[in-house]
């Protein structure tokens, strides 16, 4: 190797990591992530990639979808899957978690999840201009703004591309020991209300039908359903109703969580929930919602792109393993799609807490893993 040839640099990375994690970007607030966007963008400019930016809507910011300067337009692909948007509300780098570097831990609001992984990806990208090189597939790599409500205005973008595309590489973080996700369950999101009958609770108790204690019943039977070892669960995990303390509720509501390991139990539990009856017949009891993320299985193609990936990391001198989890991504929407790889960014842990954290050891073998898949698929 000459002394000019270009090399990934961990304190390059590094840097381009602070710069796009210091601008906070919390999925609500659309002017926050549109800036965040405005810097990928250019970041992505300047080394000459194509740019195509569709406006947000439902008060949700923009997403990007990049193409490399190399490759047919319409030809197939690779697409790489990330989000610009955090959990973490403006502040959160002011004062809870400010980027900082402490040994190989560099600390911040969505260094972890995603941003450190967006950006290795750029990087892949940025380090093969330099070089030089192209890639055999033209290589599109789509950011989204509203990732961590579900993806409720990207999600026909999402599927729109991965239906051009060979394989899917999705830059969400590593899990523990650097391993990629290569199955995660379905999510399925709920709302439940229960109208009951209001009454003075010292004079005209008996007339009062509670509907916190029905709702009660209902929490109870809903989180029965959980089952470790078919993978089922079912979490309420917001609860609200009633006015005074000396009032039988007339109204009471929540908010529940399902997790589905395949589509057959997804089918079965959210039958059973939909067909959900008062215990109390004087109340009533109206749930909405249903499947939001579809289950992401280990296909026989998507086992062998991850033998791929494996073989890669060996020659970069890492032992990559793979995990299912119950955690959602947009790699849900892609997966019966076209062959998808998720957790291709970058090592670390605390996503969405205000210790977020990478790993900096991490970045230049992770970053050099998306490049072996660039140059390779
Ligand atoms: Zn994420």
């Amino acid at each position: 190797m000459s002394a000019n040839t270009p090399s990934l640099d961990t304190e390059e990375l590094l840097a381009g990591i602070r710069a796009w994690v210091e601008i906070e970007s919390p999925t609500t607030d659309a002017a926050a992530v549109n800036r965040v966007a405005d810097k990928v963008q250019s970041d992505y400019a300047a080394i000459g990639a194509k740019i195509d930016r569709t406006p947000g809507r439902d008060g949700f910011g923009d997403h990007l979808l990049i193409t490399s300067p190399w490759g047919d337009e319409d030809a197939p692909g690779i697409l790489v899957l990330s989000h610009i948007d955090t959990v973490h509300a403006i502040g959160n780098l002011a004062h809870a978690n400010p980027f900082r570097v402490e040994g190989d831990v560099a600390y911040g609001p969505g260094i972890y999840d995603m941003k450190g992984g967006a950006h290795i990806a750029f990087a892949a990208m940025r380090h093969l201009v330099r070089a030089g090189r192209t890639t055999r597939l033209p290589i599109r790599h789509l950011l989204v703004s509203e990732e961590e409500v579900g993806s409720p205005t990207s999600r026909a973008l999402i599927e729109r591309e991965a239906r051009r595309a060979v394989a899917v590489l999705v830059t969400e973080p590593a899990r523990e020991g650097g391993r990629i996700v290569t199955a995660r369950k379905g999510t399925a999101r709920f709302e439940i209300h229960v109208r009951g009958i209001a009454a003075h609770s010292g004079t005209r108790h008996q007339d009062g039908r509670s509907a916190i204690k029905e709702l009660a019943r209902q929490i109870l039977d809903l989180e029965a359903m959980t089952d470790y070892a078919t993978g089922l669960t079912v979490n309420v995990g917001v609860i609200a109703g009633g006015t005074r303390a000396n009032v039988v509720a007339a109204e009471a509501h929540a908010e529940f969580d399902m997790r589905v390991p395949n589509p057959e139990i997804a089918e079965a539990a959210i039958a059973r929930v939909m067909a959900i009856t008062p215990h109390d017949p004087d109340t009533t009891v109206e749930i909405t919602g249903g499947l939001n993320r579809p289950g992401y299985e280990k296909s026989p193609e998507i086992a062998k792109l991850f033998d791929h990936a494996k073989q890669l990391a060996a020659g970069i001198g890492f032992d990559l393993q793979d995990l299912a989890t119950g955690g959602g991504s947009d790699g849900n929407f892609t997966a019966s799609i076209a062959p998808t790889l998720d957790g291709l960014g970058v090592d670390g842990q605390g996503a969405h807490t205000d210790h977020e954290q990478l790993y900096v050891s991490s970045l230049v073998p992770r970053a050099k893993l998306l490049l072996g898949l660039y140059e390779t698929l």
